[in-house]
């Protein structure tokens, strides 16, 4: 099955990504972190994207479609793949169309979650990572069970993005709101769009998510 979590910074995709791929085995496609680990290697890509990360802009269609397309072509994604952090554009929509045709499969739900501006300022601003495996935390919202100790790992370093600001979060936010809301109404054309309430806590939002599955095997 091939999902997309369509929303805002901070709105929970990455959290619930993460959880479907545990329970469904399908595989979390984040750009944003393909982006950071292109970064981090120091790739001519990476080099790029890091200034306009650094400000909250858009990184160009050519270059976010070309790592998904080369990313697609792995195996490990045959079970379904949830999309997170793209599209972000109706010219990326398009294009995943495109590519999930030309392989012989299609999108089957694209799950809008739904979260106000307070509450994203407040999520991302209290967002952190573990440095070893990645899980996500927040100061208030997703502590670890010992403080200071990551739950998945046993890790003990953490780090926090350099955009997760408030100043990057409220420009990140005009960014969302002008050039990737415009897909709520082509994924909704499509009759592919739920929305769901992405307000609730993390194993509401999750049952939700279930919820939408489910009536899709139905
Ligand atoms: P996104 O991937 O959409 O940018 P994340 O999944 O990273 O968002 O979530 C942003 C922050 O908010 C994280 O620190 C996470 O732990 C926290 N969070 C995620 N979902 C919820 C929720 N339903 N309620 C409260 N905090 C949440
Ligand atoms: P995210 O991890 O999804 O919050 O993304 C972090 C940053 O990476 C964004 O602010 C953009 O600069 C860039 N980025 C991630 N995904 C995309 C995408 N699909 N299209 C363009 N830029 C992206």
């Amino acid at each position: 099955m091939n999902l997309i979590l369509l929303g805002p910074p901070g709105a929970g995709k990455g959290t619930q990504a993460k959880i479907l791929e545990q329970a469904h085995g399908f595989k979390q496609l984040s750009t944003g972190d393909m982006l950071r680990a292109a970064r981090e290697a120091g790739t001519e890509i990476g080099l790029k994207a890091k200034a306009i990360m650094d400000r909250g802009d858009l990184v160009s269609d050519d270059v976010v479609l070309a790592i998904v397309a080369e990313r697609l072509k792995k195996p490990d994604v045959a079970k379904g793949v949830v999309f997170d952090g793209f599209p972000r554009t109706p010219a990326q929509a398009e294009s995943l169309d495109k590519m999930l045709k030309a392989s012989g499969s299609k999108l089957d739900a694209v799950i809008e979650m739904k979260v106000n501006d307070e509450a994203l300022v407040k999520r991302i601003t209290g967002r952190y990572t573990c440095a070893k495996c990645g899980a996500g935390y927040h100061d208030e919202f997703a502590k670890p069970n010992k403080v200071g100790i990551c739950d998945k790992c046993g890790g003990n370093e953490f780090t926090r993005r350099p955009d997760d600001n408030e100043k990057t979060v409220r420009d990140r936010l005009q960014v969302y709101n002008k050039q990737t809301a415009p897909l709520v109404e082509y994924y909704r054309g499509q009759g592919n769009l739920h929305v769901i309430d992405g307000m609730a806590d993390i194993g509401q939002v999750t049952a939700a998510m279930e919820a939408v599955l489910a009536q899709l095997k139905a």
